[in-house]
C-alpha cells in the first residue's frame, strides 16, 4: 500500500539546508499495523506528513496503492488525502471552536456526503469510540484521552484506508494511552492499515512491525 524508495526531504532556508530524510526505504503492505521508531529529530514526522500527502518529498519516489505520488499539487494532495487517509495527532489537533460533533463531521462535509447519511456516520462514530454522550461538549471541556478519542473519531469517519498516528498517545497518562492503542489496533483488524511514529516501546507492541526510520531495518516483529 505504501513503498517509498530513496525518499528525501530537504528543507532550504535563505541559508541552511536540513536534510530531514536521507533515503528512506520503507514498505508497508495493507492490514498492516507498523510502527517507525528512531532518534528525535531523525525525520519521522517529516516522513510522516510526506506519506499522509501533508507535504511532498524533495527527492525519490512515493507511491500509494500501485500509484505515484511524490510530486502531486496540492490540491491533488488534498483530494487523494481526504479519500483516503485519516491522521491523528500527539496534540489531538481539534477545532477549538467546533463542538466534538462538529469536529468529527468536518472530512465528510469536504467529502460532500448528504445530510441523513452523514448524521448516521457522525454518530455511529462517536457512540463506538464512546464519546457519544459528549457530542455537544467543546474540546477543552474534556480531558486529554477524550479529546484524542474524538480525534480518532474524526480520524475513522470517513473510513479511510490508511491510518497515520503521529506519537498517538505522547499527551496521554498511561491509563488512556493504553485505551488509544486499543482503540487503533481494533481499528487495524477492521481492515484500515496504520502507521504510526512512536518513540514509546509499549506503543511499538502494538504493531506488527516496528522499523527504524534510520536504515529502514526492522527493529521488532511480533507473530501474533
Ligand atoms: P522527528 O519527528 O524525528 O523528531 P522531524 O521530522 O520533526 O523529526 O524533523 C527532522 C529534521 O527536519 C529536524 O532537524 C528538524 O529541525 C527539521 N525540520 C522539520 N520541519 C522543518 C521545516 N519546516 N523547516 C526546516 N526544518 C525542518
Amino acid at each position: 500500500m505504501i513503498k517509498t524508495e530513496k525518499l528525501t526531504k530537504v528543507f532550504s532556508t535563505e541559508d541552511v539546508e536540513t536534510f530531514a530524510l536521507r533515503g528512506v526505504d520503507v514498505h508497508v503492505r495493507k492490514g498492516e499495523f507498523v510502527a517507525i521508531m528512531g532518534p528525535s529529530g531523525c525525520g519521522k514526522s517529516t516522513f510522516l506528513n510526506i506519506v499522509g500527502l501533508l507535504d511532498n518529498p524533495t527527492g525519490g519516489t512515493y507511491s500509494f496503492n500501485g500509484t505515484d505520488v511524490s510530486n502531486l499539487k496540492e490540491e491533488d494532495r488534498t483530494q487523494y488525502r481526504r479519500g483516503n487517509i485519516g491522521f491523528v495527532f500527539q496534540s489531538f489537533n481539534l477545532i477549538d471552536k467546533l463542538n466534538v460533533y462538529d469536529n468529527v463531521e468536518l472530512p465528510l462535509l469536504y467529502l460532500k456526503m448528504k445530510g441523513a447519511e452523514r448524521k448516521k456516520r457522525v454518530n455511529e462514530v462517536l457512540n463506538r469510540m464512546k464519546i457519544g454522550h459528549r457530542a455537544k461538549h467543546f474540546p477543552q471541556q474534556l480531558s486529554g484521552g477524550q479529546q484524542q478519542r474524538v480525534a480518532i473519531s474524526r480520524a475513522v469517519v470517513a473510513n479511510p484506508v490508511l491510518i497515520l498516528a503521529d506519537e498517538p498517545t505522547g499527551n496521554l497518562d498511561t491509563k488512556n494511552g493504553i485505551e488509544v492503542m486499543n482503540l487503533l489496533s481494533e481499528l487495524n483488524q477492521e481492515g484500515a492499515t496504520v502507521l504510526m511514529v512512536t518513540h514509546s516501546a509499549r506503543d511499538a507492541g502494538f504493531a506488527h512491525r516496528t522499523i527504524n526510520l534510520l536504515d529502514g531495518q526492522v527493529i521488532r516483529e511480533n507473530r501474533n
